[in-house]
Parts: C-alpha cells; sequence; structure tokens
C-alpha cells in the first residue's frame, strides 16, 4: 500500500513541465531552440522564420518555401496524386504515411512544379520534413527524376531545395535505388545543358546529400544548415577522432569547396534570381 502511494506520487511530478506548455501557448509564441528566445509566431513569419535575435533558420514547411521563393500565383504543381505504396510491408509505415497526409496535407516529402522566379522560368522542387522527415522513398525518387526530366525538355533551369533524414528505411532498398535514379536524371539534363541549383536546407543527410542534393551546378546552403552522410558520433567512433565542432555544418563545407556559397533565407530569393537571370542568355542592357 505504502507503494502505491509513492507511485501516485511520481505522476504528479509532471505538473511542472505541464505548466511549462501553458507558459508558450502552442500556435501563438514560438521558443528559438538556439538562443531561447520566446517570439511570436507571427512576427517569425514575417522574417521568414528566421530569428531576430540570432539568426537561427527554422525549417520551413515546402508550401512557405514555394511562397517564400516563387512569384505570386505562379506555381503549377506536378504529380500531385503520386502517393507512396508499401512495398514491403513494413509494419505501420501505410498508418505513418497516412499520419503524415493529415498532419501536412502533402501527399509526399517532396513538392514539385514549374512556375516562375523574379520572372525567370524554372523548375522548382521543395522537400518537406514534415513528411517522414523528409526521407526518400519511391515516390520522393520518381517526382525529383520526373521534374528533372521536364526540366531538360523545356530547358527550364531546376531549382531543388533539399531537407531530409535521408533514405526512406520503410521502402529498403527501393529506396537506396532512387539515389542512382535521381542521379542517372540529374546527369541526363545536365547533357541538354540545363542548369541545376541545389539549396541544401537544415538538414540535409543520409542518401539525400550522397545523391542529387550534391550534384548542382550550383550549391548553395543555408546558413548553419546540418548536411552530412553518417552521423557524427558514428565516424568518431570510426574515425577514432575528435571532430571539429563545426563539422558538417554549411559554414564548414564552404570552406572545404564543397558548396558555393552559404546564403541567409533574407537574400535567397534574390541570389536564385541573379543566378537565373545570368544563365537566361539574355543580354543585359543596364535598363532593368
Ligand atoms: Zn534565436
Amino acid at each position: 500500500m505504502l507503494k502505491d502511494l509513492f507511485r501516485k506520487q511520481k505522476k504528479y511530478a509532471t505538473i511542472p513541465s505541464e505548466q511549462a506548455k501553458k507558459d508558450i501557448p502552442e500556435g501563438i509564441m514560438q521558443k528559438c531552440p538556439q538562443c531561447g528566445d520566446i517570439g511570436f509566431v507571427k512576427e517569425l513569419e514575417k522574417n521568414l522564420k528566421v530569428c531576430k535575435k540570432c539568426g537561427y533558420h527554422f525549417s520551413m514547411s515546402a508550401p512557405e518555401r514555394i511562397r517564400m521563393i516563387v512569384d505570386e500565383g505562379r506555381f503549377f504543381e506536378f504529380d500531385s496524386g503520386l502517393t507512396s505504396g508499401d512495398p514491403l510491408s513494413f509494419p505501420n509505415y501505410a498508418k505513418k504515411l497516412e499520419a503524415d497526409r493529415e498532419k501536412t496535407k502533402l501527399n509526399e516529402a517532396v513538392v514539385t512544379g514549374e512556375g516562375t522566379v523574379g520572372g525567370f522560368p524554372a523548375v522548382i522542387g521543395v522537400m518537406d520534413s514534415r513528411f517522414r522527415m523528409g526521407s526518400m522513398g519511391s515516390v520522393v525518387g520518381e517526382k525529383i527524376a520526373r521534374a528533372a526530366h521536364r526540366a531538360a525538355t523545356k530547358k527550364y533551369p531546376f531549382i531543388l531545395f533539399s531537407a531530409s533524414g535521408g533514405a526512406r528505411m520503410q521502402e529498403g532498398v527501393l529506396s537506396l535505388m532512387q539515389m542512382a535514379k535521381t542521379s542517372a536524371a540529374l546527369e541526363k539534363m545536365h547533357r541538354e545543358r540545363v542548369l541545376f541549383v541545389s539549396v541544401l536546407t537544415n538538414p540535409t543527410t543520409g542518401g539525400v546529400s550522397a545523391s542529387f542534393s550534391s550534384l548542382g551546378d550550383i550549391n548553395i546552403a543555408e546558413p548553419q544548415a546540418l548536411i552530412g552522410f553518417a552521423g557524427r558520433r558514428v565516424i568518431e567512433q570510426t574515425v577514432r577522432q575528435k571532430l571539429p565542432e563545426d563539422f558538417q555544418t554549411a559554414e564548414f563545407l564552404l570552406k572545404h569547396g564543397q558548396l558555393d556559397q552559404v546564403v541567409h533565407r533574407s537574400e535567397l530569393r534574390e541570389t536564385l534570381i541573379k543566378i537565373l537571370d545570368l544563365h537566361s542568355g539574355r543580354v543585359n542592357d543596364g535598363n532593368r
């Protein structure tokens, strides 16, 4: 009986965290994971989801990213109806897909389409890390490969925003195969001399960093984005060395030649427009 009393007491110990939750009303206020600053969600959204205090770049959903980059009302989605099967009958996979579809209102972890950016036509792909951590299954790979084919046919530049935990384990080898498929589609696009701009956002890891996201003619990343293949601990245990503090950050990769530029979110759209302009073949008469 005495034991029961103690057990009951243990339950009460959860009260402070419940209280803490009440202090930061969900959906109205948001806490910066880097500096701890608490601000209004609306203010944060106005600032392109970048912390005003420390510059931390919060993750963006695919629809938010499209609104930020593409000219208003100029996005036409491709293959929005493609949905993943459950080829390995992986336990709970179908349920998880359904829950993510419900949560994100998206059918998969990437949205592809065409539109204009600063008036320049482009094929655009945006991964959404809310959907199965942005992992690459057969549908993600297929949509990216199809987008690359369309870019090659139309001779439109292809801009792809990555945000991914890597390959999707629930689809096993079929998911790993997407690395080769997307890379081959990009190679075909490359032979057509079509520009590919890869924008790596936090986080871009695993099979995605090891395939299409590193294959840009121009590779750009957002500040402090985590970019890498295997996790830090796995590498440290394998090489038996302590890795530098900034290892696998965008800035580290820029320093070591794996990126062309690290661009603050507030300058990203303008930077992309400049790149599209430079590659449009249009003669700039200086009157723009
Ligand atoms: Zn902050």
